[in-house]
């Protein structure tokens, strides 16, 4: 029997996941390298640490508990595909710098899934590759360009290719598709569940994890936090910050990074007929050719999660648990599924939640470490953080470890990312972005052809 929504005031994923409770941080102590923030960007910064040096000592602080930001409430995609395209990233540094960076996270797909199989985290893990649907003509010429740009940068069909609207119903029937695009580098994910087992291995390797712990202040080899035991402070020879979309709620950072919203839903899980309609027996995640992205996945217990970004930034990026549910993103959300997938006009939503991701002022991922200030951070995936976070604290362990590398950095290496504008310039800004992309949908599903204006005005508003 399913619990009613009301019962579960959390995301589909906290109810079979672990529920830590690290006390907090308690008196003056020192380590080796103290890392803010325990989601992924944070876990796998340890894990790549301690490979590459297990003698270090590691403590890890979190505000909240492991996995109470994006890493435990996200739509469990883990892709190879990132917010920046090839082209943006060629011009941020150069084409061999981008062929690098989507090497790096076709591989990172592979090396998560054979970390986890090794490990036996039981997470729900399946690399059935992702379909991006067409449902119009215009997102077939926006997913044909996007295999265009691809090939342009010597990835070929095994990389990415179009199937026809034939192929694309044998695997997951939608509504009204024109083909889609697949490729094999993603796999879906019980992303708490992936917390939950780093947490577990990093306990075995001697990790001390804090709880309740929130940081307010960093300086070269020294962090102060809030905790219930009033203000603490804690020696590191490195500091790791890995704070993502709360970024800005630290003084000292609070143009750094924008909180965006990301809401989503979750059915009841779908009974053999219902499935039988819908095919997607590989589990690929599912998404469209829309401007406002959607993700959907098949989950591991058969219910649908279905995401979408678009929710207005708050003022002074604030976030709070109080801006988890959005009635009127939650709803665009199930409508949009079940214009999808028509044979859910009558299953039932369990579960509706939402979180906070973090953008760059460039909309540019960063995995940055300054070796005067012996300060690292990494982040600003923009949604696109499960494979992400693990190629970003890889170069950020290999940099603080002082590694030896055949490989040349990343361009996420050490780039700097303009700041946010003060505001009230920066809510009026992203709010625009997200209000013409939203536009940019709606001319294209009403009127069947692009507004060359609005393309224009967010070229503008996107570096
Ligand atoms: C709804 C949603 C769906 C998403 N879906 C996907 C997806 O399907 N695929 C994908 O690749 N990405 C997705 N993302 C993005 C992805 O989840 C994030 O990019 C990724 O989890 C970021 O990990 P992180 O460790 O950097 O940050 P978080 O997971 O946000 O962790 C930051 C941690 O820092 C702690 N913290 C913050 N401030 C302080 C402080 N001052 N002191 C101490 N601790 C602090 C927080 O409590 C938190 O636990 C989604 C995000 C959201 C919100």
């Amino acid at each position: 029997m399913e619990k009613a929504f009301a019962e579960w005031p959390q995301s589909l994923w906290a109810h079979n996941s672990l529920q830590w409770n690290f006390h907090s941080l308690e008196n003056s102590e020192s380590f080796d390298v103290v890392i803010v923030g325990a989601g992924y960007s944070g876990l796998w910064s340890a894990h790549h640490l301690l490979n590459l040096n297990p003698s270090l000592s590691v403590a890890i602080l979190d505000a909240r508990q492991p996995g109470f930001g994006a890493s435990g409430r996200n739509g469990g995609w883990c892709s190879a595909f990132s917010p920046m395209s090839l082209e943006a990233i060629a011009a941020q540094s150069d084409r061999l710098g981008a062929i690098d960076l989507q090497n790096a996270l076709v591989e990172s797909v592979d090396e998560i899934g054979v970390h986890i199989e090794r490990s036996g985290i039981d997470c729900g893990w399946h690399k059935g590759g992702t379909l991006s649907f067409a449902s119009s003509q215009l997102q077939l010429q926006r997913i044909e360009d996007n295999i265009t740009m691809a090939r342009n940068f010597g990835f070929d069909d095994s990389f990415m290719h179009y199937v026809t609207p034939d192929q694309a119903e044998a695997r997951v029937r939608i509504r009204g598709s024109h083909g889609a695009s697949y490729s094999p580098h993603c796999a879906a994910l019980h992303p708490a569940q992936l917390v939950d087992g780093l947490v577990r291995q990093l306990l075995s390797r001697n990790v001390q994890f804090f709880g309740s712990t929130r940081v307010t202040g960093i300086t070269p080899h020294r962090i102060t936090a809030n905790t219930s035991n009033g203000e603490v402070s804690v020696g590191a020879k490195w500091i790791v910050r890995a704070t993502e979309g709360f970024t800005a709620r630290m003084k000292q950072y609070r143009r750094d990074v924008a909180p965006l919203y990301s809401y989503m839903i979750a059915t009841e899980p779908l009974s053999d007929t219902q499935w039988n309609e819908i095919g997607w027996t590989n589990r690929e995640t599912v998404s469209d050719g829309r401007n406002l992205v959607i993700y959907v996945q098949r989950t591991a217990d058969g219910r649908i999660a279905f995401g979408g970004r678009g929710a207005p930034y708050k003022f002074a990026s604030q976030i709070g648990s109080s801006y988890d549910r959005n009635p009127k993103i939650h709803s665009l959300i199930e409508n949009s599924m079940r214009e999808m997938f028509p044979s859910v006009a009558d299953v039932a939503v369990t579960h509706k939640w939402g979180g906070a991701l973090g953008v760059h002022r460039d909309w540019f991922a960063s995995a940055n470490v300054d070796h005067k200030q012996h300060l690292a951070t990494l982040g600003g995936y923009v949604g696109d953080g499960v494979a992400f976070s693990y190629v970003a604290a890889k170069q950020v362990a290999v940099s603080i470890a002082g590694a030896r590398t055949d490989h040349r950095p990343l361009p996420i290496v050490n780039h700097t990312s303009p700041q946010w504008e003060p505001e009230p310039l920066r809510y009026v800004g992203i709010n625009s972005i997200l209000r013409l992309t939203e536009r940019a949908d709606e001319t294209e599903k009403r009127l069947g052809r692009t507004n060359r204006f609005i393309y224009w005005l967010l070229g503008k508003l996107i570096p």
